[in-house]
Order: structure tokens, then C-alpha cells, then sequence
């Protein structure tokens, strides 16, 4: 990474919230950096002598198909005028992830993004790559499906990170179309506006674009107000405001704690040792009300943090919080999670 990116400047919707002193809503994700900078972050995690190494280096490279893709990617159908005055004022998402009709596109892209993959991938994913190919476009679809629907059962997970990134690119592809389509003004967000294209969902701890949980949240420092608290969409990278004191699960406020990796270590009089696990970058957010989790890198400390890399690379953070009975709240698509339930008998019996 070259130092001139050392430093990240305001989005124009930051400068006008901050002008206006006001925290914005949502955070778009932008197109030519979103994918770019979680491919970097990647090989930089990768780089650091990390344990998955091998693994984050194919997701990186995963990444950086996916940003070949948004870019590439043409114009696609998108909801009506109507049908988003009509979500806004419902309090729904206007791209829900369960049933928004999927334009083609998003398969073209998958079979594009396998040939790339295909030039660098582990011989563990060529498998993978291979079933891919082998899939009908029903098939697909049928995989999709259970993607966006949280139905483990039929999902094959070794082909399902890599179908997941092609939906990543055609929900934020989808985003941006409509952002851009209705000419949103950065202010109507920062006033928290009910306008078009984009409201505020009734249930706060779901992504008001396309109604999927984050993976996790990410703060940033807005104006003159520092650690603002967003949560990023799984789906659709889009980043809805949530205000740090409510659970982002069952979105109570009393009983809120973090844990770190340091934790682990850290005795009571170590100030050091406790300093150090109050500034962590990474931490997991845990609330003793609804026994969940979700983890929250802290960007005003890493500005590199990438809430989808950063999660990949903190799996032993999950394996600590786990130990304590807590759930994971934060869904990533790019490794998934197995249904608390058994997981199907091997044997088929
Ligand atoms: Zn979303
Ligand atoms: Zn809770």
C-alpha cells in the first residue's frame, strides 16, 4: 500500500453531515475502491505470517475479480419510482435479498469471475470452480436461493463463498444504479430523510437497501463526532448508521460488553495489557440480553480495517466469544457459518 493511501478522505455525504453536523444514515459503498481496498487489506492480513494465509490470498484474489466486475457490470432492471415511494413508506427494503427478481446478469458475472479465479486458485477451490461449471442456470439460481434465504440445507458450501461474491457484486451493482438513477442528495440522508430512493427500515438491525443482516460494524469518525457507529450489509455493502449504546441484534442498550483476543490475557493489574484491550482495533460486541455478538472494527484506530477481510482474519476471536455460549449475529458470505443444528450425517443416513 502506498503512503499517499494513508489517509482517507470524507465522502461528499461526511462533508455535508459534517457541514451540517449532523451524522448521515447510510454510507455508500463506492465502486471503484469497495472491492480494491478489501482485496489489499487482504494480502496486507495475509501478509503478516497469519495462520489462513494461504486462504485470505485466494480471497483477496476473489476480491479483486469482484471488482473487475463492478465495473464492468451494464445497466440492469431496477424498482419503479412507485415501488420505492411504496417501500419507504412500508418501512421494507426496496432490494430485499429474498425475493427481488434476479436479473441474469449476476450469473454472467459468476462465470466470468470462475475463469479468472481459475488462473490462481488453490487446488482445493478447482473443485469448486469445476462444480460451478457444471451448474445449470437453475441450478444456480436454486443456490442463490438458499444464499438469501439462510437455508443451509441443499446449499453446497464449498461453490457457495463464490456464488455469494457475485451477488456482493450484483446487489452493490443494484445500490449504485438506483442511487444514481434517483440523483440522491447526500443531505436527504444526512436529515435521516424518508425520500427516495432509500428509507429506514422498521427493523433497524437489518440493511434498509436490501434487508440482509452485516457482517459487522465499523466506525468512523464523522465531523467532529468520533467512533460513529455503522453496520456494513453482507449482501450489498451498503453501511446504515446504528447508534453505539443499542445491541445490533435485539437492539436493547443495558447489558453491552467487548471482548479481544487480548482479553484472553489480560489480568486486572496490567494496566498495559488493559489499555491495550480497550484499543483494539477489532473487538467483539457482546450483549448479555438477546446472548449474541457481532464483531466491530474500530476504523478511526485501523483505517485499513475492511469489515469482510477483518472478520476473516479474526476466526479465533469467534472461537473465544464462543466459549462464552454467545452467537454470532454477523453473517459473512464469504465463509459461512453451519447451522447451529447437527450438520447432516456425512453418510446420508
Ligand atoms: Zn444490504
Ligand atoms: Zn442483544
Amino acid at each position: 500500500m502506498s503512503a499517499t493511501a494513508t489517509v482517507r478522505v470524507m465522502s461528499a455525504e461526511e462533508i455535508v453531515s459534517s457541514a451540517a453536523g449532523e451524522t448521515p444514515f447510510l454510507h455508500w459503498p463506492e465502486r471503484g475502491t469497495l472491492f480494491a481496498e478489501r482485496q489489499m487489506r487482504l494480502r496486507q492480513l495475509a501478509a503478516g505470517g497469519h495462520a489462513m494465509a494461504d486462504f485470505l490470498r485466494f480471497m483477496a484474489d476473489v476480491a479483486q475479480a469482484q471488482h473487475a466486475a463492478l465495473q464492468r457490470m451494464g445497466p440492469v432492471p431496477l424498482p419503479s419510482d412507485e415501488a420505492l415511494q411504496r417501500a419507504a413508506r412500508d418501512g421494507v427494503p426496496p432490494l430485499p435479498a429474498v425475493d427481488w427478481p434476479r436479473d441474469a446478469a449476476w450469473r454472467t458475472e459468476l462465470r466470468r469471475m470462475v475463469d479468472e479465479w481459475r488462473r490462481s486458485a488453490p487446488a482445493g477451490v478447482r473443485a469448486a470452480l469445476d462444480a460451478i461449471d457444471r451448474c445449470t442456470d437453475d441450478e444456480l439460481e436454486s443456490q442463490a436461493d438458499c444464499l438469501l434465504t439462510g437455508v443451509m440445507q441443499g446449499l453446497n458450501l464449498a461453490t457457495a463463498p463464490l456464488i455469494a461474491a457475485a451477488l456482493q457484486v450484483y446487489w452493490t451493482h443494484l445500490v449504485l444504479s438506483v442511487q444514481a438513477a434517483n440523483g440522491a442528495s447526500a443531505g436527504d440522508h444526512a436529515r435521516g430523510a424518508l425520500n427516495p430512493p432509500f428509507g429506514r427500515c422498521d427493523d433497524a438491525s437489518l440493511c434498509p437497501c436490501c434487508g440482509s443482516r452485516p457482517t459487522a460494524s465499523l466506525t468512523r469518525n464523522i465531523g467532529g463526532s468520533t467512533g460513529q457507529r455503522y453496520l456494513h450489509c453482507s449482501l450489498c455493502s451498503t453501511q446504515w448508521y446504528l447508534q453505539r449504546i443499542r445491541c445490533p441484534h435485539c437492539l436493547h442498550t443495558g447489558r453491552i460488553a467487548y471482548q479481544t483476543l487480548e482479553s484472553a490475557q489480560a489480568v486486572s493489574d496490567d494496566d498495559d495489557a488493559n489499555a491495550r484491550v480497550a484499543q483494539a482495533a477489532i473487538q467483539a460486541e457482546t450483549c448479555d440480553d438477546c446472548g449474541h455478538y457481532l464483531k466491530i472494527m474500530h476504523g478511526d484506530r485501523d483505517p485499513f480495517a475492511d469489515p469482510v477481510a477483518d472478520d476473516l482474519a479474526t476466526l479465533t476471536l469467534d472461537l473465544l466469544v464462543a466459549e462464552t455460549g454467545k452467537q454470532r449475529h454477523g453473517v459473512n458470505l464469504m465463509l459461512l457459518f453451519g447451522d447451529p443444528e447437527p450438520p447432516p450425517d456425512p453418510q446420508g443416513a
